[in-house]
């Protein structure tokens, strides 16, 4: 296709329509492949404007659907002409989340043939699953490090919360949890105390490193050249902190 650009533009440009459009505050849009993930063509990344999980998460939600369908439809409108297959991955996107929310799509059903259910029906009926983690060991741990870290700090940053979660839980973490750096409030507000600044500088240097890493070797001599010295300097603010 000769104006694969023009296509894959029109393809991202469909999601951010459709997440602003919902009310999500859009956190990127872009087209090229990143590293990581060679096998996509753009990325629109939106922030959930209720929660601070990232979209893809697997969270089932309608807005979620009709955006992440956006890109086929821009380009079936823009592009009626021409085959598409652009769309497989926002495809399995939502195939993953519905998998993933299938005991959402059974609350939904139970509520659907309970009507005169009240919440506290539900509040009963769900309750063992969510003890089930608040009482196990590691709930219980982590719970406990992070009623206390609150009671004393008072306010804690989304990653610093985090760190204590990881901590007190021990290894293997639970399959779901995304890693310290993927909780947001790093980027939506600065740090609250101390140990926050601290956490968030080697926060930043770690991703500035794994960035550095990524991109090497694939440009100039000169720009590898400058790349280490980015690297030495990080290597020295790791030092200081
Ligand atoms: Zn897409």
């Amino acid at each position: 296709m000769k104006n694969r650009r023009r296509f894959i533009c029109t393809h991202e440009a469909g999601h951010a329509l459709i997440f602003w459009h919902e009310g999500f505050p859009l956190n990127e849009v872009s087209i090229g492949r990143p590293l990581d993930n060679p096998n996509i063509d753009g990325i629109c990344w939106a922030v959930s404007p209720d929660t601070t999980a990232i979209l893809g998460s697997g969270r089932l939600n309608a807005s979620v659907i009709h955006a992440t369908f956006a890109g086929k439809v821009a380009t079936d409108t823009l592009f009626p002409a021409e085959p598409d297959n652009g769309h497989r991955f926002d495809f399995s996107t939502v195939e993953r989340m519905i998998r993933q929310e299938s005991e959402t799509l059974e609350i939904l059903r139970w509520l659907d043939s309970n009507r005169s259910a009240t919440v506290a029906d539900l509040y009963e009926r769900q309750k063992p699953k969510i003890a089930s983690v608040l009482r196990s060991p590691q709930g219980k741990r982590a719970l406990k490090a992070l009623r206390d870290a609150l009671d004393k700090a008072g306010v804690l940053s989304g990653q610093a919360a985090v760190t204590i979660l990881e901590k007190s839980w021990g290894q293997p973490l639970p399959p779901a949890a995304l890693p310290v750096e993927r909780h947001m409030a790093l980027t939506m507000k600065g740090p609250k105390t101390f140990d926050d600044l601290i956490l968030e500088v080697r926060q930043y240097a770690a991703l500035m490193k794994k960035d550095v890493k990524n991109l090497r070797d694939n440009g100039t001599a000169e720009e590898n050249c400058r790349m280490d010295r980015i690297w030495s300097a990080l290597l020295h603010l790791e030092l200081l902190l």
